[in-house]
Order: C-alpha cells, then structure tokens, then sequence
C-alpha cells in the first residue's frame, strides 16, 4: 500500500469516529473546569491547554497564588512531560518563575498523563450547553400553541391505555394546565398554581404506565424514582435531589429540557408519618419535608450523571418551577379510615345508618378525600403541594381481557406480530382470554401478572411452532389456559387437529 493510499485511509478512520460521535456533539457541552469541576456556564470563559484540558480563571489564579506563596520550586518543573503539554516552558517567561533550581530526577516517580484523567469523565457527565436564543423567532421549548387540547390528550392515552377513564381525564387536564401555566409567566402578577398529582390506585393499575405514556406523548424527559429508597440527605440512602439529578440524565444532560420534565415518585404512601414511633423518621415524614421546596420550585444543584455530589462530579443548577411532580401510591388500608369517616357522619342523628352500610360498596377509594390521607400519615403541606388528587379503578376481569388485546401495543398483538413473521396466524378464543384474566387476578398484582401467565403458556407454542413449516394457524383455547387441553393447530391445508404434546 502506498503512503497516499495510507494516509487517505487514516483521514477516513477519523471522520468514522466522528461520524459516530456525531457532528457537532462536542460543540454542544459546555467546559468544565479541571480543578473545580464547574461548567463553563457558572465558572466563566475557561483557560484551554493542550489535550482539551479547561481551568478557570479562579483556579488558574488560585494555582499561582498558591505556589508563589509557597515557594514552589517552579524551574524545569515546565519542562516536565506533564501529559504531554509541549507549550508549557511559555510559563518559563513569567515573573518570579526564573532563577529557580531544577528539581532533581525522582526515581520510581512518573507523572500522571492528565489527558487520560480527563478522558475519564464519561459523556453522562457533561453539561448540554443552552442553546442561545435566535433574535427575532425566538421559540420557547414548549410553545402554547404545540401542546394539545386535553380532550386530544386524553383520545392518545386512550390508543394505550384502557378504562380509567376519570384518571385519564383528570391528567389531561392538569397537563394541559401546567404546560399553559409554563408558558404564561409573564410576569402579570397572576400566578397560576402548579398542577402536581397524587394519584391514588391499587398495585399493576397502570399509574407507572399512564405517566409513561403521558411523557412519551408530550416528549418530555420523565424520571421514576421510589420514594422507598428515598432519606433525608446524609442518611444512607438516595438523597431527595437525587430525583432531579435522574430526570436531568434523562434528558440527556440539557437542562433547559429538564426543567419541562415529569417527576414520577411511586411508593409514596411508604413515607407516611409513621405512627407511636420515638425515632428520627429519616425515611418516612422528613422525606416529605425534604420534598416541599422541590415540589413548590427551587433551585437545585444536582450532580451531573452521578448519584451523589463529590468533588469529581460537575454540578448543574436546576429549577423544579416547571417540573410536573406525579405523585403516586396504593395506599393500601386507605378505604378504612375513609369507611370510618363516612360511618361518623351517616351515623349521626335521625337519619343514622347501618354500621356495616359501606363495607361491601366496591371502589370506596373514589370518595377519598383529602382528610383521608392526611389521616394516613402524609403532612398536610406536602399535601398542599399536590393539589390535584384522584384515583385510579381496580382492574376487573373485564379490563383485563381488554387490556390484553385492546391498547395498540398490547401483548397479544406483540405474539402475533412474531408469529406472524413466521406466516402463523395466532388466534385466542374469547375463552382463554378470560381464562387468563381470571388467573391474573387471583395473582393480585394487577395487570402486571397478565404477561407472566401469557408469557408462561406461549413458551411451548413459540419453541413448538416454527419446528414445522405447514402449520397455518394456532388457536389458543380455554382449555389450554386452564390446563384440561391443548391449543388446536391448523396445517397450511385447512385442516384442523387438535395440539399434541402441548398441554
Ligand atoms: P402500577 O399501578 O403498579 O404502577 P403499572 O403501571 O406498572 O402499575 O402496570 C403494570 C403493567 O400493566 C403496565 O406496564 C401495563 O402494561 C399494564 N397495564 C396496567 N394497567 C393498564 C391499563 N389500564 N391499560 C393498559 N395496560 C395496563
């Protein structure tokens, strides 16, 4: 191979890797500052030295305060390979840096290639910079006019989500509000409320599911946390930022994109007041304090792409104004204080009831009250800051014979998707899908059980089916799902035979 041809290959090596970097994708992270780890934005216009090394003017100032008044023997110090920094001896010409003896050769003694430390950092922890505004066609991140109406809102939960119609409703609108509320600061002295939620609903109901599908369809980040694994800060545990930290990754390090974000802290009911208890509640009640000023708005130094704030970790500043905090729980045991407080009223004066009149009302979580769950142990100004309370249905067999085959991406349609790649039609009889919605809710867990028991009975067929290239058809009968027969298997020719070896 000839030199020319070398050289042409190296130049196409380069532009690869840049390819897969991406174009401009070093241009739009901000600087950080070597020493101090702050981004260009807080710290100020950074010193570059060679192998993409930055320092501030504060800590460049700081460096040389510190070593005038130490009397750092400087001399050839310059001259050391000190990660390759050939331009350094430059140094040699500034006062007091002069006359000053060598330092001898120290055996075993190398120096550390800081550009290898500072290729240490991973992308995940450094700082988007924020776009500068264009002059004239200014557009806000999230224009009034782009976020839609919340009976839209409300029809795109409905391609996914099935039933909780009321939840639906009431998210559509609190969504709506709060991106209208974010667009609206203009400073006229109406302030509007911020829409946070506490949603209210039993285990695998689809409270994670519908924030989900609420955040991929308003494409804006989302962070779930557990508000188990929350304590106060300097308790072991995740420290209450750490939330905003997790909504800043992402959104892929942008903060301005952050700042429009979802919140999403499940378990909630877990950091109830805990009752009779003479310990330091870390995990529980202090939590909720912990939380009031990031749920109201507050500005919040978090780190970036790491979990706690150290030295070696940059910091980003975040305001949680805009963030829409969803909080959400089971709140198991909420219907008998909710009973007990109905029971009070109604069995007050002429008109008093029987003891027992709610204890068989299905659903008695859709009249809880505020009251309630203040009874439950969370803290009335926690509460405050979540003003938009509603609750979620428990899933009946109904929901989820529909929730298996109705939402666009539903499981059944996902197995005949892939079997269809395979030219087999896969057919479930009505039977079976109640049959499976029957074991799925003796499981208890919700939904969430339905793909477990699915994903059980499709394993024989998924392993069996492709074996043979005639078959045509499978269907999956009531039978099969209740483990008296098998799914009958119907060859290219239209015929049918019931399933052998598969029950
Ligand atoms: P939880 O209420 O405990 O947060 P999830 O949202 O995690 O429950 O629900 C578990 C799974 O069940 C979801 O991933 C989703 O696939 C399914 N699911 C639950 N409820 C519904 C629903 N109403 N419509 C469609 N799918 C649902």
């Amino acid at each position: 191979m000839s030199e020319k041809e070398l050289l042409s290959e190296e130049k196409e090596d380069e532009a690869a890797v840049k390819e897969q970097q991406g174009p401009g994708d070093e241009e739009e992270y901000e600087d950080i500052c070597y020493i101090c780890r702050r981004p260009e934005s807080k710290a100020g216009k950074m010193i570059k030295i060679p192998n993409q090394i930055c320092i501030c003017a504060d800590c460049m100032q700081k460096t040389f305060d510190s070593m005038n008044q130490s009397g750092f023997p400087m001399g050839d110090m310059m001259n050391l390979n000190f990660g390759g920094m050939p331009n350094m001896p430059n140094m040699q010409n500034m006062p007091n840096m002069q006359n000053i003896p060598n330092i001898p050769n120290m055996p075993n003694i190398s120096m550390i290639h800081l550009s290898d430390l500072q290729n240490m950092m991973p992308q995940s922890q450094k700082l988007k910079k924020k776009k500068k505004k264009e002059k004239g066609g200014e557009k806000p991140v999230l224009d009034i006019k782009s976020i839609p109406a919340p009976h839209k809102i409300k029809a795109s939960l409905d391609d996914f989500v099935v039933g909780q119609e009321y939840a639906k409703k009431v998210m559509s609108v609190a969504v709506y509000n709060h991106y209208k509320r974010v667009a609206s600061d203009n400073g006229d002295g109406v302030e509007i409320e911020k829409s946070n939620m506490l949603m209210i609903g039993p285990t695998g109901s689809g409270k994670t599911y519908l924030v989900k599908t609420l955040a991929k369809l308003l494409d804006v980040p989302l962070a779930i946390a557990d508000a188990t694994s929350l304590t106060e800060a300097g308790y072991i545990g995740d420290d209450i930022e750490s939330v905003v930290s997790k909504l800043l990754a992402a959104a892929e390090n942008d903060v301005e994109r952050a700042e429009h974000g979802i919140i999403f802290i499940d378990e909630i009911d877990k950091i109830a007041k805990k009752k009779n208890t003479h310990q330091r509640d870390v995990s529980g009640e202090s939590v909720q304090q912990g939380m009031l000023k990031l749920l109201e708005g507050a500005e919040i130094e978090v780190p970036v792409g790491a979990n706690s704030k150290n030295a070696m970790v940059p910091l980003a500043t975040v305001n949680t104004k805009d963030i829409l905090f969803i909080c959400g729980g089971a709140f198991p045991d909420l219907e008998d204080i909710i009973k007990e407080r109905l029971n009070k009223h109604s069995s007050m004066g002429f008109r008093a009831d029987l003891k027992d009149k709610y204890d068989k009302e299905e659903n008695l979580i859709k009249r809880v009250e505020v009251e309630d769950v203040r009874k439950y142990g969370m803290i009335p100004e926690f509460l405050g800051r979540l003003p938009v309370i509603f609750t979620l249905d428990a899933l009946d067999e109904d929901m989820m014979v529909r929730i298996l085959n109705e939402p666009r991406n539903a499981i059944i349609k996902q197995y005949q998707k892939l079997l269809a790649m395979d030219e087999v039609k896969l057919v479930f009889e009505t039977g079976a899908l109640q049959a499976i919605a029957r074991k799925a809710k003796e499981k208890d867990v919700g939904a969430r059980a339905l793909r477990a028991i699915i994903e059980e009975f499709m394993l024989d067929i998924m392993y069996e089916i492709p074996k043979d290239d005639n078959i045509g058809m499978v269907t999956i009968t009531k039978e099969y799902i209740e483990n008296t027969g098998g799914p009958v298997i119907t060859m290219r020719g239209f015929m049918t035979l019931p399933g052998q070896g598969m029950a």
